[in-house]
């Protein structure tokens, strides 16, 4: 069977239909198959990778993530992206007592992902049904 590749609206409506269901769901890989299955009854051929899916779940305004992570055994520089859904990452500060600011960590600017310094790894994501959002 040829695979087609959905739209961004498509995966976004298919996601909606099945958090809104669910309520919560505690995996990634769960996540894509549920998705998957929602999508293809539009077209069968219908797939999605892992990143976009991703991408797309932790931005979604009807969608909370939570996200597990270890941290790295080895400093890692992050190269100001997001290695959740590749938005730009910000530095947290803090003031010092000699009147400078030293860098904590980084915050990104669009979905929950944080991280010290020494890099943290996510390992696994929790999608939770939003019912309030705008
Ligand atoms: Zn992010």
């Amino acid at each position: 069977m040829p695979y087609s590749i959905p739209s961004d609206e498509e995966i976004r409506d298919a996601l909606e239909i099945v958090i809104k269901r669910m309520k919560a769901i505690g995996s990634l890989k769960r996540l894509r198959e549920l998705v998957i299955r929602e999508l293809r009854i539009k077209d069968p051929g219908y797939t999605i990778g892992y990143p976009r899916l991703r991408e797309i779940a932790v931005t979604s305004p009807f969608i909370h993530t939570s996200i597990e992570a270890r941290q790295a055994s080895a400093f890692k520089a992050l190269k100001g992206k997001c290695p959740v859904c590749g938005m730009k990452l910000k530095p947290i500060k803090n003031d010092t007592i000699f009147g400078g600011t030293v860098t904590l960590g980084y915050t990104c600017t669009t979905c929950p992902y944080w991280t010290t310094l020494k890099r943290r790894v996510p390992t696994r994501y929790r999608f939770e049904y939003v019912k309030e959002h705008y």
